[in-house]
Formats: structure tokens, C-alpha cells, sequence
């Protein structure tokens, strides 16, 4: 069934999302990055919030819960693995549960590596999926609790989803995502244009996200482990996709 999405920056560089399925007028909030900012949205369209969708125990994914929770006894859902971390849990969510919002389904897809528990929420019949701090546009999460060939395997979930699906991340970092990715995929023509249209999106205040999965597997690094020219350009041809990922990943670190 059909959803309407709303997008919305708040905090430093996170996007807050809140969804409505059009059939039944339920309203969930992807994760509550900041309550305020959540609540004045709903207020602009009169929506009332039914729902909250956590993809991690993230203080800028869950730390809004109590607040929203307390406001309008909304249900909470969120990762099983990580459910003594997320604030007033009602329903706890693993690979393959569906989520039912209204009259409109999400599939629970589990993708440890950024935090070990991490879910993301894919409602395939409107081409989108909320993705927290799994994937973002032209990057990754970092690595906090889970390993790389954890990160890897979730990555590989997302990428098999429709190429059309629109991935909606948690943080606006594409710029900086795209300055690091010509360093490790110089000779990818796709990527040089989307970091132009970046460019121009960020200066003039615009956001990059959603992406879609056939623009990530084009141009992100962090999909392309595989890669012969990226294996090239790092000296690891032939080398393990896992072990490329992981030396992608490092590298990110330590990149300013
Ligand atoms: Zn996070
Ligand atoms: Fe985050």
C-alpha cells in the first residue's frame, strides 16, 4: 500500500523520516533523532504518531523513545538483538519478521556491523528502505561493534534489493562519503558525475539522500570490494572481497 515520506534534517547531519500509510492514516517515526523536530513536522501535516520503527540503540536513532512514547503512546518496535538498549521496546524485530504499518509491510532485514543488533526496514512495494547508519550515500557505517565480513553481508542484502529502491540513511555525509571514494575508485566515470551533482546539491542546501541501490552499486565504494579497477587501485587485485572491504573501510577511517 502506498506511504507518504517525509524528510526532515535535524541535529548535526541526521535525517529524521516520518511515513504514513495513505489506506489507514498511521504514522511511524525511523528511529527519533530529536523529538522536537519529529513533533513539529507532524503538527505541519496533522499526522498523529501510531509508531516507532528503531533501527539501532544509537542515542541519535533511540533517544527520542520516552519523550515521543510519553506524548502519544505510540508502539515501539526495534532490533531483538539490541532490545535491552532501546528505550521502551514494545515488539522486538529479527530478519524476516514483517512489520505491518497500517495497511502497508515492511520486511525486517538484520544487518550487523555498525552495531551488532542493527535492522533495517524494507517496504518493497513502495521501492523504499529505511537503512539507519547500515549504508549510507557513497559509504558505510562505521564499524563499532560488528566485524568486516559482519558489515560486508549486510551490505550485500541491501544491494540485492531492487536497483530502483530508494535508501533512505540516517546522516547527511555524502560529500565528504564522495571526497574519500575518488581516492579508492579514481577511474569510475559514474562516480566523478555523482560527485559533481553532490557538490552542487550541498551548495545550494539541498539534501543527496534518498540514493537509490543501482546508484550505490555503481559508485560506492563500499559495494565494489569486487571491483577489478577499485582491487587495482588499492594493490589488492585478486585479493578476498571481504579482506577489500575491510582495507576500504580502514582506510575511511583515518581519512580527513
Ligand atoms: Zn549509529
Ligand atoms: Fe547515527
Amino acid at each position: 500500500m502506498p506511504i507518504d515520506i517525509r524528510q526532515f534534517p535535524c541535529l548535526a547531519d541526521n535525517y529524521g523520516y516520518l511515513i504514513r500509510d495513505r489506506e489507514t492514516g498511521a504514522v511511524a517515526a525511523i528511529d527519533t533523532p530529536d523529538p522536537a523536530a519529529i513533533n513539529a513536522v507532524l503538527e505541519r501535516e496533522g499526522w498523529a504518531l501510531t509508531h516507532i520503527l528503531n533501527t539501532h540503540w544509537h542515542p541519535d536513532h533511540a533517544g527520542g523513545n520516552q519523550a515521543l512514547k510519553e506524548r502519544w503512546g505510540c508502539r515501539i518496535i526495534g532490533p531483538k538483538g539490541e532490545a535491552a538498549k532501546i528505550p521502551e521496546i514494545d515488539e522486538e524485530a529479527d530478519e524476516g519478521d514483517l512489520i505491518r504499518l497500517g495497511a502497508s509491510t515492511a520486511v525486517v532485514r538484520a544487518t550487523p556491523g555498525h552495531t551488532l543488533g542493527h535492522i533495517v526496514y524494507h517496504f518493497a512495494e513502495d521501492g523504499a528502505a529505511f537503512v539507519g547508519d547500515t549504508i549510507f550515500a557513497l559509504g558505510c557505517g562505521r564499524l563499532f561493534e560488528g566485524t568486516p565480513a559482519q558489515m560486508h553481508a549486510s551490505l550485500a542484502k541491501i544491494a540485492a534489493m531492487p536497483p530502483e529502491t530508494k535508501l533512505y540513511c540516517a546522516h547527511e555525509y555524502t560529500e565528504a562519503n564522495a571526497r574519500f571514494a575518488v581516492t579508492v575508485d579514481p577511474g569510475n566515470e559514474a562516480l566523478a558525475r555523482r560527485y559533481d551533482g553532490i557538490k552542487k546539491l550541498r551548495a545550494a542546501g539541498e539534501p543527496t539522500v534518498p540514493s537509490t541501490v543501482g546508484d550505490e552499486l555503481a559508485t560506492n565504494p563500499f559495494l565494489r570490494a569486487k571491483d577489478v579497477s577499485v582491487q587495482q587501485a588499492l594493490g589488492m587485485a585478486g585479493v578476498d572481497p571481504v579482506a577489500v572491504f575491510a582495507e576500504i573501510r580502514k582506510r575511511k577511517d583515518g581519512f580527513r
